[in-house]
């Protein structure tokens, strides 16, 4: 059998009639950009988000580098990021010519809250939190410390979309939530696509000029902007996904749960659940010894997998003149080394999911 990563057909499939049905009507809709297919998901994405408002925009690596822009952090000022991430969160930062502090992560992925405090300097203006894999960060804490030093919150959610902590969504402890609605993401367009969610007003204006030339009115320029517009048919194709969004969650779920329960081989450490933390199973990401090894095998029993991130971004060519060196942030390097995603996707069988399993359980190392 042949279990490939993703198989992203297979979630159009399910809902094809609905999609094929918005991607007809905003066709012949003649209003392609700016319309009210954009209205419409904004509104449902920040009620279903538990914010105020949502603005579209092109990707979720510009709803990073429009959230820095909008709370004019640049050149001269810190912002505290996850060194666990991907590089997307970084590139937010220093688009805009602010600085990375890069803290190592706890063990459930995450920024590690207990290691924020003493990364904090008189030039720090914001931490960036990811919520990576789908799991929330500690945002208790992190906002506990960030209302003390009256720094701003900036969430990356790129990969957790609906995960909550305490019962909150991601997105909505902070000043500022990132979205990214790339393909292959849990709420996933049929292209690019990205959202800033926010409960402040003056930052949604802001970011309604920025993402337009900098104009409200057209050709009327108050800042200097960008063109960055979730269009009308990735819209309203999002308004059908996001209808569908529980059972799509439970989906992944069921298939996480199949995992946490049927793998059973001592070499393979699993996801562990962090206590008040809602999982939305972006990835399910396992550690183990010697991984590339054990890439291959799974590879050579045709079941496809990934790696995120091989390569920790202060250790990339990108950012060689920062001049980190391999040690600098050791927990970091090491689940660089050892994780491993398998596929976990909409539409994937109990016959796929159970070969996958087996596979890994039969593995001798
Ligand atoms: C995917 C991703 C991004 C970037 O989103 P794009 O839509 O691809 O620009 C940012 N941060 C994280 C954590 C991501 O996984």
């Amino acid at each position: 059998m042949k279990v490939s990563f993703n198989q992203l057909d297979r979630g159009y499939i399910k809902y094809k009639e609905e999609y094929k049905k918005e991607a007809i009507d905003t066709l012949e809709s003649g209003l392609y950009i700016l319309g009210g297919k954009l209205e419409k998901f904004e509104k449902e994405f920040a009620n279903y988000i538990g914010a105020r408002y949502c603005i579209g925009v092109n990707s979720g690596l510009d709803s990073l580098i429009l959230a820095f822009r909008a709370l004019n952090i640049g050149l001269g000022d810190e912002v505290i990021v996850p060194s666990n991430t991907y590089i997307a969160s970084v590139l937010g930062i220093t688009e805009n010519g602010a600085t990375p502090i890069f803290v190592e992560p706890d063990e459930y992925y995450n920024l590690d809250a207990d290691k924020l405090e003493e990364k904090i300097t008189i030039n720090t203006k914001a931490i960036l939190v990811v919520h990576l894999y789908g799991q929330a960060a500690n945002m208790k804490k992190i906002k506990e410390i960030a209302d003390k030093y009256d720094l701003f919150i900036i969430e990356d959610c790129a990969q957790s979309h609906g995960a909550a902590f305490l019962d909150k969504k991601t997105g909505s402890w902070g000043d500022i939530g990132c979205f990214s609605f790339y393909p292959t993401k849990n709420i996933g367009a049929f292209g690019d696509g990205g959202a800033i969610v926010t409960d402040n007003e003056n930052i949604r204006e802001k970011i309604l000029m920025l993402r337009n030339y900098g104009s409200k009115v057209k050709y009327h320029n108050e800042i200097t902007g960008i063109n960055s517009r979730l269009d009308e048919i990735q819209a309203s194709l999002l308004s059908v996904k996001l209808r569908h969004y529980n059972e799509i969650r439970k989906e992944r779920s069921v298939l996480a749960d199949k995992y946490l329960g049927g793998i059973k081989n001592n070499k393979v450490i699993l996801p562990k659940i962090r206590k008040n933390a809602e999982q939305v199973w972006h990835l399910f990401v396992v550690r183990i010894e010697n991984r590339d090894k054990f890439q291959l095998y799974l590879s050579e029993s045709e079941i496809a997998t990934q790696i995120h991130y091989p390569i920790p971004v202060h250790l990339s060519n990108a950012y060689e003149s920062f001049g980190y060196r391999r040690g600098d942030f050791p927990i970091t390097e090491l689940y660089a080394n050892t994780v491993i995603s398998l596929p976990l996707y909409e539409g994937m069988t109990d016959e796929e999911i159970n070969y996958v399993i087996d596979t890994i359980n039969n593995y001798e190392g």
